[in-house]
């Protein structure tokens, strides 16, 4: 059932023990959503713990509050009045939905692909973010911002607007950034953590750049790593951001095998509906960046996710 904001507001001011998870491979904004919203609700007096089924990338210690998110565990249910979905739509949580066990299940999001599958789920495509939404939760809540919330609301408009430079930012993306400033975040002591990669990972980007392919006439770039280059690479993160800035490539694509017959895939678009793409193989995202998994072995995989990028930049010819 689809929510406004201010029942969403409600729904979260009703509840007393809260358990929040968001997507598997967590990002800046689903840790920084995360970690920003039980901020905001224990400082409201409630019980509020985070929950990620995923192993949390190490830059994002810089985080109050990255100490204590804990995995879910199936064999230890925990009991809570409200499990929030942050990011994604219910599915991609792992064990989180079988590890809770909650009265409500509400989802917030600002993906347009979110399948509306929850008890009560809120989506505002136009946010950059699901911080922003966060932000605009602090000003329908009695909360005071704290530099904590702050922190963590900053990190998540940052890295899903790409430090404010995607087309998905607006000016109250903006504004919100502005708060957070002025409730104590230091925008370089975020980047300058988010930024930091291991020497070895700096080696791998090379190695990518050199296997990056053209197709599609040159509309499109790719990077696609077999199973035994993806267990030896630790980060594959910056790849993509690496050759969608090539010249007349509107599509850059990061396939990377992970089992025999499972590929993980990453798009970004200079403007064609990535999304749509993503969709076709049960994946989802925004227009300009989406991501699915192809159940293929890697040749075929490659093959498929080439052909229909290829499909969607000549229908939009
Ligand atoms: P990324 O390429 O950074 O993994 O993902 C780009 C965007 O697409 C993100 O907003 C992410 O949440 C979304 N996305 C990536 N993979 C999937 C997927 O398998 N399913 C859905 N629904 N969304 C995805
Ligand atoms: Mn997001």
């Amino acid at each position: 059932m689809i929510v406004t904001l201010s029942e969403t507001a409600a729904i979260l001011a009703s509840a007393q023990r809260v358990v929040i998870t968001a997507h598997e491979n967590p990002d800046g904004d689903a840790i920084g959503s995360s970690l920003g919203l039980m901020h905001m609700l224990r400082s409201l007096g409630k019980e509020a713990c985070v929950l990620l089924d995923d192993d949390i990338p190490a830059i994002f210690s810089v985080l109050p509050g990255y100490d204590i998110i804990r995995r879910p565990d199936e064999k230890e249910p925990v009991e809570a009045d409200l499990l929030v979905v942050l990011d994604t739509s219910t599915d991609r949580t792992g064990c989180t939905l079988a590890a809770v066990k909650a009265e409500h299940l509400l989802n917030i999001d600002h993906h347009q692909t979110n399948d509306n599958s929850a008890e009560y789920t809120y989506v505002a495509p136009g946010r950059a973010a699901t911080a922003e939404i966060i932000y605009d939760l602090t000003r329908e809540l009695p909360v005071k911002l704290t530099k904590d919330m702050a922190m963590c609301i900053y990190t998540g408009l940052a890295t899903d607007s790409g430090f404010f430079r995607f087309s998905n930012t607006t000016s109250h993306t903006m504004r919100a950034a502005a708060e957070m400033l002025d409730h104590g975040v230091t925008p370089n002591v975020i980047s300058e953590a988010l930024e930091q990669k291991p020497y070895q990972t700096v080696r791998d980007i090379g190695e990518a750049i050199e296997m990056a392919e053209l197709f599609a006439d040159g509309h499109a770039a790719g990077i696609f790593l077999d199973e035994a280059t993806t267990a030896r690479m630790k980060s594959t993160e910056s790849f993509i951001g690496m050759i969608r800035v090539i010249e007349g490539v509107d599509i850059a694509v990061v396939m990377k095998a992970k089992e025999k017959e499972l590929c993980r895939v990453s798009m970004r678009s200079k403007g064609i509906d990535v999304s749509k793409i993503a969709l076709q193989f049960g994946g989802g995202g925004h227009t300009r960046a989406a991501g699915c998994t192809l159940l293929m072995p890697f040749e075929d995989a490659k093959r498929t996710i080439c052909e229909a990028i290829s499909k969607a930049i000549w229908e939009n010819k």
